[in-house]
């Protein structure tokens, strides 16, 4: 049923308030074409903006009205300019707070080769299933502080945790979006030398496998998964893999079909869903007007695609769709920013999809 979203709009660092206003324009413009009422949109501070004026960079007062919104557009953190108080202050980096605090369980993101980007490979079209709550982010796996110790200024020791309930229904979702695509599910794991936490990882593949016979399971050690994401990336359909895992082969596949800023990413668990664009911050581009866009709006898109699902509302699920025909057809055009071989500044080009979403 149609409804009125409540969405979050949180710049964060670098590029952010560069490309997060573009997919906020594109949202509005696609739920506009679509039909659909427009956003009830909620500016609210996080990153280094959020640090100065409330001496944190995920605020209280943020994450209490997130509560109240179906989602938000959240713009990349760069952490690591964050003055040394900060990490002595043992505040999770931005992403990591607002996926912990929110549960935010499944990341998704796809990669795909689009016409007029050169990718690094001539085909691939593939959807990472990245669990996003513990595996090997320490910061992520304890309810107070973080899973890194220092017993001594020479030791360091990091706790990786690996729960068969949050692990179930990764691999559950990974499943099910399966069904919708080619059927084929990829679990990476390292179960040769971790037997016992990737041993949850295979026996739940196995036993959602034996629930959804017409989808293939194949399994594939993370080690030799880089080489053949880089070999033969159009083999792989959903690929199903723990959060460091997920987070650096979803980089090397982004980088494979196009570039970093072309890859759209979403963080979603029960209730709430953040588009969160899946590069980072790019200081070396800030403020000049040249950032790729097209990893936001991507983002953006696929949480209409969710809001859609979830609320059984079909001008929301149309308006995503929308913005990804448009940013495909802006490309194909020859309308692209520079980090993918065209001329056009952030803002030219999100006019192209803005115009483009509205003619549809
Ligand atoms: P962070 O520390 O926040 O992860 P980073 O610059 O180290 O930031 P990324 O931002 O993920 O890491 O990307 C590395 C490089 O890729 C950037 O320095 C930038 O040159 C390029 N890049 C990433 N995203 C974009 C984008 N949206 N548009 C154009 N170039 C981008």
């Amino acid at each position: 049923m149609t409804r009125t979203y409540r969405l979050g709009c949180l710049l964060g660092d670098g590029i952010g308030p560069e490309i997060v206003p573009a997919a906020r324009r594109v949202t509005d413009a696609a739920l506009a074409a679509a039909g659909a009422p427009a956003v009830e949109w909620v500016d609210l501070p996080m990153g280094a903006a959020a640090l100065a004026e409330h001496g944190a960079a995920v605020p209280a007062s943020t994450t209490a009205v997130l509560r109240e919104c179906d989602g938000w557009l959240a713009g990349p953190h760069d952490n690591e300019s964050y003055p040394p108080s900060w990490r002595a202050s043992g505040e999770r980096a931005p992403g990591g707070e607002l996926r912990h605090v929110f549960d935010l369980w499944a990341n998704l993101r796809p990669s795909r080769t689009r016409q007029g980007v050169a990718g690094r490979v001539p085909q691939m079209d593939l959807l990472i299933v990245r669990e996003n709550t513990e595996g090997f982010y320490a910061d992520r796996n304890m309810a107070v502080g973080s899973g890194e110790f220092m017993p001594t200024p020479d030791l360091a020791l990091v706790v990786g945790v690996f729960s068969r309930e949050a692990v179930r229904r990764v691999v559950r979702q990974a499943f099910a979006l399966a069904e919708a695509r080619r059927r084929h599910v990829t679990l990476v794991h390292k179960a040769n030398v971790l037997h016992l936490a990737f041993g949850i990882w295979l026996e739940e593949c196995a036993a959602a496998a034996r629930e959804h016979p017409g989808v293939r399971l194949e399994t594939v050690l993370f080690d030799a998964m880089a080489a053949r994401l880089v070999r033969s990336p159009e083999s792989f359909d959903v690929v199903v893999t723990e959060n460091l895992f997920g987070d650096t082969l979803s980089d090397l596949a982004g980088e494979l079909a196009g570039a970093l800023g072309m890859s759209g990413s979403l963080n979603a668990g029960d209730r709430h869903a953040m588009a969160q664009a899946a590069h980072g911050s790019a200081p070396d581009i800030a403020g000049r007007g040249v950032a790729n866009p097209v990893g936001m709006m991507a983002s953006s898109a696929m949480l209409l695609a969710w809001l859609g699902e979830r609320h059984g509302d079909a001008a929301a699920g149309r308006a995503g769709a929308a913005i990804d025909e448009a940013i495909d057809a802006v490309l194909a055009a020859g309308v692209a920013t520079g980090d993918v071989g065209g001329s056009a500044g952030t803002e030219e080009f999100t006019d192209a999809v803005v115009s483009e979403v509205g003619s549809r």
